[in-house]
C-alpha cells in the first residue's frame, strides 16, 4: 500500500497571491493541485478544465446535492467547490495534493480532515494588499471594496491554521511552504511506526496515519 500524500490547504484573503504562490510552488515541485468548480464565469484567458470547472448555478447545485464536494463555500456571489474522489484518490495514492482555496472552504475541510497542512498567506501590509486587488484589475470598483473589507475580517481567523506565510517575494514564500512541506513529512506523529533494522543498520518508515 502506498503511504497516502499529504494535503496541503493554501488560503488566506483574496489579493495576498496565493495564486502565484501555488503556481511558482508547482512548477518547482512535483505535487497534485485540486482544480475546483466554480459559476464564476469565465476571465480572459482561462480555460475550462484548468483554471477551474466552469459550470451553471444548476449544474453546481445537483453536484451539492450529489455530495461531490470536498468542501464548497459561495464567495463573492459565486459557488466554488473542490471536487471530493479525485482528491481523496489522490491523496491515497501518495501524492501530495494542494488545494488553493478561501477561507470559510478552508475551515469546512479542516473539520473533516484535521490532519491536513493549513497554510495562511499574508499581504506584507493592508495597504500593499490594497494595491495588489486594484493592480489586477479584473474587478470593479464594487468588488474591490468588498473584497477588501473582506480581507480585514478574515485575517482574524489566522489562529485556525498551522502556518503562516508573508508573501512579500513569491520566491521567498515558495521556500518557505517547501520548507513548511518538508517538516512536515518528517513528524513523528505523521509516521506510525519506525523500524530499526539493526543487522542492516536501517530505519524503515512505516505507514503514515
Ligand atoms: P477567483 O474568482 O479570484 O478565481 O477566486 C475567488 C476566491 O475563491 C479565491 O480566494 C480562491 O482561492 C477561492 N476559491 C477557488 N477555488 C475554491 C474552492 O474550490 N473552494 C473554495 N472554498 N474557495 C475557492
Amino acid at each position: 500500500m502506498n503511504k497516502p500524500g499529504l494535503l496541503i490547504v493554501i488560503s488566506g484573503p483574496s489579493g495576498t497571491g496565493k495564486g502565484t504562490v501555488c503556481k511558482a510552488l508547482l512548477d518547482r515541485n512535483d505535487f497534485w493541485i485540486s482544480v475546483s468548480s466554480t459559476t464564476r464565469r469565465p476571465r480572459v484567458g482561462e480555460v475550462n478544465g484548468e483554471s477551474y470547472y466552469f459550470l451553471s448555478k444548476e449544474e453546481f447545485l445537483d453536484k451539492i446535492s450529489e455530495n461531490d464536494f470536498l468542501e464548497y463555500a459561495e464567495v463573492y456571489g459565486n459557488y466554488y467547490g473542490t471536487p471530493k474522489s479525485k482528491v481523496i484518490e489522490m491523496i491515497e495514492s501518495g501524492e501530495d495534493v494542494i488545494l488553493e482555496i478561501d477561507i470559510q472552504g478552508a475551515l469546512k475541510v479542516k473539520e473533516n480532515y484535521p490532519n491536513g497542512v493549513f497554510i495562511f498567506i499574508l499581504p506584507p501590509s493592508m495597504e500593499e494588499l490594497k494595491k495588489r486587488i486594484t493592480n489586477r484589475g479584473t474587478e470593479t470598483e464594487e468588488s474591490l471594496m468588498t473584497r477588501f473589507k473582506c480581507a480585514y475580517k478574515e485575517i482574524n481567523y489566522l489562529s485556525k491554521y498551522n502556518y503562516a506565510v508573508v508573501n512579500d517575494e513569491v520566491e521567498d514564500a515558495v521556500n518557505k511552504i517547501e520548507s513548511i512541506i518538508l517538516a512536515e513529512k518528517c513528524r513523528v506523529d505523521r509516521i506510525k511506526s519506525t523500524i530499526l533494522d539493526s543487522k542492516e543498520g536501517l530505519i524503515h518508515e512505516q505507514l503514515y496515519d
